[in-house]
């Protein structure tokens, strides 16, 4: 098996481990290969949290289970519950480092968000997860183990509810660890895993042309969303300083390679900054850019309620009338735009803002800078 080692964990984390994976090692151990079908279905399904609780495995198969794989690298920091039914969790990985996973209760069901890394490279200049440098990216366990961590949590409530999408939203950007990425998409939608449908799995990225083109060969029937913000370029490079090496028309050079690889939707995602990229000029900008590419259809807006983050005062929410009058110009030009529902406003709901603000006040109690050891 390759190593997917998880740092400062002396075992390998068994939600690193594909199906497929697990049934090949138990092989070269001289198991019987259905034995790893009985095993996820006491990690995913049963959801145990010791080997010795694999109660139809032998002894000593429990026992080569343990002293090969950990069961858990992460434990809970910080719990914020909000009014609505937002859980957002602060997770201590094994290396110290602390990352952010969000539950979302729906309409439609419950949602997870996942972080993928520890900070962001990116840097755009509205998100509280790029005030932290990347230290690591996330493995594939690590963002696996964020879901069944949150899926055991409801399994303490009454109703017993099970988590039905995901959103890779959280810390970091996707793209910036594809192959980790792609590898969570595949073991969590596995059905004999979480099973969670590949139609109920959102990956959004801030535009990594390469990876985009990339993602259209996967076969996957999972969800993008391009974190746009700006339609020209001027603009967008001042919010998003990623702009500057990935410019708007080699981007959607990506994004049509993509639309006519798959023939599936994309969802342009637009924070609503006021005054900054509110206005009319912008939302004309918006409309050309997506009418240029000919696929009214495929292409959908989300227009995202900025979430003040206290660091960055330059930023601030859009007034209603403005939102409205943004939404309407798409609309009018028949493209399919909405106003993303708001969750867990009455606590650090921003990406990355209970990370940042945690890390902030701990480092002015002691004056070491924590994150990584702490
Ligand atoms: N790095 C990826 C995914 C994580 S960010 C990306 O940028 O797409 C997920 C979404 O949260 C992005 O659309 C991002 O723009 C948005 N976001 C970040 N900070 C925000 C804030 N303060 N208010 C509202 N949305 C925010
Ligand atoms: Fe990174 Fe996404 Fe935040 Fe930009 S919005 S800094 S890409 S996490």
């Amino acid at each position: 098996m390759s190593d997917l080692s998880t740092p400062n964990c002396p075992k390998q984390s068994i939600y690193n481990i594909t199906l497929k994976d697990l049934s090949d090692w138990l092989i070269e151990q001289g198991e019987k290969s259905f034995r790893a079908t009985q095993i996820w279905n006491w990690l995913y399904v049963k959801r145990v949290d010791t080997f010795s609780e694999m109660s139809d495995l032998s002894i000593s198969t429990r026992w080569l289970l343990d002293k090969h794989f950990s069961l858990t690298t992460m434990v809970e920091d910080t719990l914020q519950r909000s009014k609505d039914g937002t859980i957002k969790c602060l997770l201590k990985l094994s290396d110290g480092n602390l990352i952010e996973t969000v539950l979302m209760k729906h309409a439609y069901g419950l949602s997870i968000c996942v972080t993928t890394q520890v900070g962001c490279n990116i840097g755009c200049t509205f998100c509280a997860s790029g005030l932290l440098t990347k230290s690591r990216d996330l493995t594939a366990g690590e963002i696996v183990e964020q879901v069944r961590y949150m899926q055991k949590k409801l399994d303490l409530e009454a109703d017993k509810k099970r988590v039905s999408h995901i959103v890779v939203m959280g810390i970091g950007e996707p793209f910036d660890n594809y192959d980790n990425v792609l590898r969570f998409i595949r073991i969590v939608n596995h059905p004999q895993g979480l099973a969670i449908g590949a139609r109920h799995i959102t990956v959004s990225t801030s535009g990594l042309d390469r990876k985009i083109r990339a993602f259209a060969h996967e076969g996957l029937q999972v969800n993008l969303a391009l974190s746009l913000h700006a339609a020209n370029n001027e603009l967008r490079t001042r919010i998003m300083k990623l702009n500057k090496a990935i410019p708007i028309e080699k981007l959607m050079e990506a994004v049509d390679y993509y639309l006519d690889q798959t023939n599936r939707r994309i969802t342009f995602e637009y924070i609503l900054l006021k005054d900054v990229n509110d206005l009319e000029s912008s939302a004309f900008d918006l409309a050309n850019l997506i009418l240029a590419r000919n696929r009214l259809h495929l292409i959908h807006v989300n227009l995202i309620p900025y979430n003040p983050v206290h660091e960055f005062d330059h930023y601030k929410r859009s007034e209603s009338k403005a939102i409205h009058r943004f939404v309407s110009i798409l609309r009018a030009q028949g493209i399919n735009a909405v106003v993303r529902g708001e969750h867990g406003t009455d606590i650090d709901a921003a990406c990355g803002q209970l990370r940042s603000k945690q890390l902030k006040a701990r480092a002015a109690i002691r004056p070491i800078a924590i994150g990584i050891n702490s």
